[in-house]
């Protein structure tokens, strides 16, 4: 029978984390993707987890990003129990750069005990002789991890599905309608029944925001990447400056990130922003020219009208919640985004405080005053 308590509408890393944890705890719970698991843009991300790396500002999103960075470890072994799957956890730390003693001096500001400490230039090259010789040092964001994208969305999956989730693939879902006290979902493989619907469908939610009748707060900002597998230097720690970024995965292959254009549907890398990335990657790491680039790929971050995700019911039909608009950090955010609409459908009342900062009233007041 095509009858479930939950269905997912997405099957990205924030749809397979949220199947995860409904199927976990007991629910009968379907995904919809219209195309591969993770195939959009959680396999396009370069899996930094960087609460502090994303925010300056010490607010609820700041707070929200911290606690589901410190989710990962355990996440991590739990994942690998039930699914087999390894998600690639690295906790080195990052380094953010700076180039002039002014830079220095704004980064030294926001050094504290625990999280962030300043090195000086010959500290940083003695851990990372192939940084840039003009750098006047850089902040150490020693708990600012990262994982492989693709295989968190990969284990959330397989778990899942051990769990007793059913994850359709090439599923498109074209219409939500309400049914009673359920709502139909119809898709390419037939219509389904689901008592409650999660709409995690990234960039696309939009389509489901305005078939609902709310307005579409999404927008897409493509994001650029290549890897190269060096032969010659040894990287060993994330390292950043601006938007640009050098990240070490475990496989060996290095990535380099990553471009932003607002409202660009295109999901091809091109020219242009691969060459940007080339260029500002040689300020960073000068060496990084000669070795050999493997792939380029691009895909579309999820953005909302003032950057945050929102976790929400429908204010008018009941059992509707949105999880989505997680833009550059959509990755970092998924352990706790799960758990906050576990939250939400069973109506545990853990975490209502982040249920009122990223509810839907932005959308409904313009998002203005915040
Ligand atoms: C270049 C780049 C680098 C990034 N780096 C990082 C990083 O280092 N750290 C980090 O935390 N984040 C990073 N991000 C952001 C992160 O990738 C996203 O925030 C995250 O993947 C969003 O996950 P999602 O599941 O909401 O969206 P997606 O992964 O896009 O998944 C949405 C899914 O919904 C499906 N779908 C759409 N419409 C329908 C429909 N009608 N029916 C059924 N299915 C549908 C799509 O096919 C898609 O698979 C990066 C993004 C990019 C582009």
């Amino acid at each position: 029978m095509n009858v479930f308590d939950v269905g997912i509408i997405g099957g990205g890393v924030i749809g397979q984390g949220i199947a995860y944890e409904l199927s976990k705890a007991g629910l009968k719970t379907a995904v919809f993707e219209s195309g591969e698991i993770g195939g959009k843009a959680t396999s396009a991300a370069a899996g930094m987890l960087g609460a502090h790396s994303e925010n300056e500002k010490r607010d609820i999103f700041f707070e929200l990003c911290l606690e589901s960075r410190n989710l990962y470890p355990s996440l991590a072994k739990e994942l690998l129990e039930q699914s087999g799957v390894d998600i690639e956890l690295v906790q080195e730390g990052m380094y953010r750069l700076a180039f002039t003693e002014e830079e220095g001096r704004s980064l030294q500001s926001l050094a504290d005990e625990n999280e962030l400490e300043w090195h000086s230039r010959e500290n940083v090259l003695a851990n990372e002789p192939h940084v840039s010789e003009d750098i006047a040092g850089a902040l150490w964001l020693k708990h600012d991890g990262q994982v492989k994208g693709s295989s968190v969305c990969h284990a959330y999956a397989k778990g899942a599905r051990k769990y007793g989730a059913s994850i359709f693939e090439q599923c498109p879902v074209f219409d939500v309608i309400k049914e009673g006290k359920a709502y139909k979902l119809v898709t390419s493989q037939g219509v389904f029944i689901c008592g409650k619907v999660v709409v995690s469908s990234g960039v696309w939610s939009g389509f489901f925001f305005e078939k609902l009748g709310l307005r579409n707060p999404m927008k897409p900002v493509k994001g650029e990447c290549l890897a190269i597998k060096p032969k010659k230097l040894v990287i060993n720690k994330t390292v950043f400056y601006e938007h640009c970024y050098i990240v070490p995965k475990k496989d060996g292959t290095v990535i380099i990130g990553a471009t932003s254009y607002e409202n660009d549907w295109d999901t091809h890398p091109t020219v242009k922003g691969v060459s940007e990335l080339m260029i500002k990657v040689q300020k960073i790491m000068p060496e990084i020219g000669s070795e050999p680039v493997v792939s380029a790929w691009s895909s579309l971050r999820p953005q909302t009208a003032d950057g945050w995700p929102y976790f929400a019911e429908h204010p008018e039909h009941e059992g509707i919640f949105f999880a989505t608009g997680h833009y550059r950090n959509g990755i970092l955010l998924a352990p706790i985004t799960s758990l906050i609409v576990k939250d939400m459908i069973l109506k545990t009342n853990q975490y209502e405080r982040y249920v009122h900062s990223f509810s839907l009233n932005r959308l409904l007041s313009d998002a203005k005053g915040r």
